[in-house]
C-alpha cells in the first residue's frame, strides 16, 4: 500500500470540545466552527460526532458548506454562516435553513425583504477591520423601523492568541458598548478568546481549532496522526547526492528511504531539510528536496528498514511541524492533501 494514513480521532475532537465548554461561563453555549471542511478534517464526521455529544450550533463560512452539513446533521442544528449574505445564496439559505452573519446593513437589510421571519444573525467589526459593521453602521440597522431583529450578535477578536495584547480589552470594550442595552444573544471569541476569561464569553462561544488539537488550546488531545509510507529504501556512499538539484549530499554511508507523500500532499517544499519524521519514537531527518509525491529521509539510525514513518502524531504535533514550516497549525491542518487514505478513528 503505497498510500499515507491519515487518522482522525473523532473522539478526542469530542473530548477537546467538552473540554472547551467545561471552561466557558456557566449557561454560555459552546458551539463548533466546522468551516473548511471542519479545517481539512471532514465536516460531516466531525460534526456528527460532536452532535452526539451535544454540540447544537455549528459555523460554517460559506453557504455551500452550510448545505453540506445540513444533509450531515439534519433539522435539529443551528447552522450560521459567516461569510455574510449574497442575494445569490437565498436558495439555500431557505432551502437548508441556513443563518446568514450578516456584515453590513444592506446584507442586513437585504435578508430582511427576502425573509420577514428568516433568522439571521449581525456581525460587528469591533477593531480587527475585515468584516462586520462599523458603530455607525449598525446604528442604522438599531434605528430602522421595527423588523426582523438580528439572533445572535458577534465579533471577531484579532490578537486573541497573545493573551497580553491590548486590543483584546479594546475590542471588548468596543463590543460592550456597541451592545450595550440589546436583549440579544451575543458572541466574541473563538478558541483563544475562550483563554482571555469569562468576560469574554457571553452567550456563545465559537472555538475551531481548540478542537482539533491546536494552540492555543494546550490541554487539547491531538487530533490527527499522519503515517507515510516507505516505497523504497536504498544505501547511499559518501560524495552521493540525493534528490533534485543534487541538493543533499553523503559525507557519511547513509541509508535512504524514499516516502510516498510530497508537498502535492501539503507537505510544503520548504521544509526540504528541516522535516523530522518518527519511527517508534525514533527521530529521522529528511534529506534533500521534497518532490510532489515523495520525500527522501535519512534512517541509518533505525535498527531495522522501517515499513512507515510518522509525520503527525504523538512525537509531533501540528503546532511543532507549524513551527518548523514558520506558519500556524491552522494552515497545516487545511493544507492536508485529499490523496490520503482517512481512516477515523474513536480510541
Ligand atoms: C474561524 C473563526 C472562528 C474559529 O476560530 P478558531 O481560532 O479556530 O477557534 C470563530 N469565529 C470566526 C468569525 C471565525 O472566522
Amino acid at each position: 500500500m503505497a498510500r499515507a494514513k491519515l487518522t482522525v480521532n473523532l473522539e478526542a475532537i469530542a473530548d477537546n470540545w467538552r473540554s472547551l465548554r467545561r471552561l466557558s461561563r456557566d449557561g454560555t453555549d459552546t458551539a463548533a466552527v466546522v468551516k473548511a471542511d471542519a479545517y481539512g478534517l471532514g465536516a460531516a464526521e466531525v460534526a456528527a460526532t460532536l452532535l452526539r455529544s451535544g454540540a447544537r450550533i455549528y459555523f460554517v463560512a460559506l453557504a455551500e458548506e452550510g448545505a453540506q452539513l445540513r444533509h450531515a446533521l439534519g433539522g435539529e442544528v443551528e447552522i450560521f454562516v459567516l461569510s455574510g449574505y449574497q442575494r445569490c445564496d437565498g436558495g439555500l439559505v431557505s432551502s437548508c435553513n441556513l443563518i446568514p452573519v450578516t456584515n453590513s446593513a444592506e446584507q442586513f437589510f437585504n435578508h430582511r425583504l427576502d425573509f420577514p421571519d428568516g433568522p439571521a444573525a449581525l456581525q460587528l467589526d469591533t477593531g480587527m477591520n475585515r468584516l462586520g459593521m462599523e458603530a455607525e453602521e449598525f446604528r442604522i440597522v438599531r434605528e430602522a423601523p421595527a423588523g426582523a431583529a438580528p439572533i445572535l450578535v458577534m465579533s471577531h477578536l484579532a490578537c486573541a492568541d497573545e493573551p497580553s495584547h491590548r486590543q483584546n480589552r479594546s475590542q471588548l470594550e468596543e463590543f460592550l458598548s456597541m451592545t450595550d442595552g440589546m436583549a440579544v444573544r451575543r458572541s466574541l471569541a473563538a478558541t483563544g478568546g475562550m483563554f482571555l476569561g469569562q468576560d469574554f464569553h457571553f452567550e456563545l462561544c465559537r472555538p475551531g481549532i481548540g478542537l482539533y488539537g491546536g494552540l492555543p488550546h494546550r490541554g487539547a488531545r491531538p487530533v490527527v496522526h499522519l503515517d507515510i509510507p516507505v516505497i523504497q529504501v536504498r544505501d547511499v556512499q559518501p560524495g552521493e547526492t540525493v534528490g533534485y538539484g543534487a541538493d543533499w549530499s553523503a559525507n557519511v554511508p547513509t541509508r535512504v528511504a524514499t516516502l510516498s507523500a510530497g508537498y502535492a500532499d501539503g507537505i510544503f517544499r520548504l521544509l526540504g531539510n528541516r522535516l523530522t519524521f518518527h519511527a517508534d519514537g525514533i527521530p529521522c531527518r529528511a534529506i534533500g528536496r521534497i518532490s510532489m509525491d515523495l520525500i527522501t529521509v535519512d534512517v541509518s539510525r533505525l535498527p531495522k528498514d522501517p515499513e512507515s514513518l510518522q509525520l503527525l502524531g504523538q512525537h509531533q504535533t501540528i503546532d511543532d511541524l507549524a513551527d518548523c514550516a514558520s506558519t500556524i497549525g491552522y494552515e497545516i491542518l487545511t493544507s492536508l492533501g485529499n490523496r490520503y487514505e482517512r481512516v477515523y478513528g474513536i480510541g
